[in-house]
């Protein structure tokens, strides 16, 4: 056999490497940039001044008091304000919810049926708005997992603002949200930061699923109701139940302890007029 020039033999190599670590990379980029969460590598340092701040706690927990939830997907009002959500119901406040997507993804997986997930997410919306007693529930319609701030979402946004004049607006919080969140959600709330703006009857934005909140609402008489509203969005489980409702409760004690509640609601609240 005759002897393989070992240059060639080193340049194969180093050819082999360069499509298996290439490839490699391109396989982990292309994956990040198709998964619909963001992650902050460095966290957001927390606002300075930040103060605890109380928006007219009267006011919002009273008959008649209009108030907005706008989220990114059909289960977001449950999850993250759903006992906030109850307590208002029960002091007479007028509560709309815009949600933005449709949340046709559910998994993200390449099989998923868009329209039955469109059809099943939409009664279960529905039946945890009737739950916390939702007026009005718009679903703006936008595709799950790739939502984009543009003008026009913004447009809309203020076409309901526009209909409904609510005093209190309750959005995804977009300048300090958690480390890891689904970009649909940043993304939410940055059009409502830009939508409220215009909207001239709203006194508070109430922002959720915030790193840093400056107010909380005890939620410790609403727990029990909070955890049954969570299981109404059954599609959003995938067999793990248990896990996820640990995961939102661990929420809630952490923000009750603030407060020195059971439980409770974190919420960045900002007033604007
Ligand atoms: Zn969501």
């Amino acid at each position: 056999m005759a002897d393989v020039d070992p240059a060639l033999l080193k340049r194969k190599r180093k050819r082999r490497r360069i499509i298996v670590y290439g490839t490699l990379i391109a396989l982990i980029w292309g994956f990040w940039l198709w998964q619909p969460w963001e992650y902050d590598f460095i966290m957001r340092a927390q606002p300075h001044p930040h103060p605890k701040v109380d928006p007219d706690s009267s006011s919002l927990f009273a008959k008649g008091t209009k108030v907005l939830i706008v989220t990114a997907h059909p289960d977001d009002s449950e999850f993250y304000v759903g006992g906030t959500l109850a307590k208002l119901r029960d002091a007479g406040a007028e509560i709309w919810q815009v949600i933005i997507t449709e949340g046709d993804k559910s998994y993200y997986g390449p099989f998923t049926d868009a329209a039955k997930n469109r059809e099943v997410r939409r009664k279960e919306a529905l039946e945890a708005a009737r739950s916390w007693g939702g007026k009005n529930l718009v679903i703006l319609g936008y595709p799950d997992g790739r939502l984009k701030n543009s003008e026009r979402l913004v447009q809309r946004l203020q076409v309901e603002f526009e209909k409904f004049q609510p005093d209190y607006v309750l959005a995804f919080d977009y300048d300090y949200p958690p480390r890891m969140s689904h970009k649909d959600h940043r993304i939410a709330g940055q059009a409502v930061s830009i939508a409220v703006e215009k909207a001239t009857s709203v006194k508070w934005l109430m922002r959720f699923s915030t790193a840093y909140p400056n107010y909380v609402v005890d939620i410790s008489d609403y727990w029990p109701e909070k955890e049954t509203m969570l299981k109404i969005h059954k599609s959003q489980f995938g067999g793990k139940e248990d896990r996820i409702v640990n995961m939102v409760e661990d929420r809630a004690v952490t923000d009750g302890e603030v407060i020195g509640t059971t439980y409770g609601e974190g919420f960045r609240v900002i007033k604007l007029r």
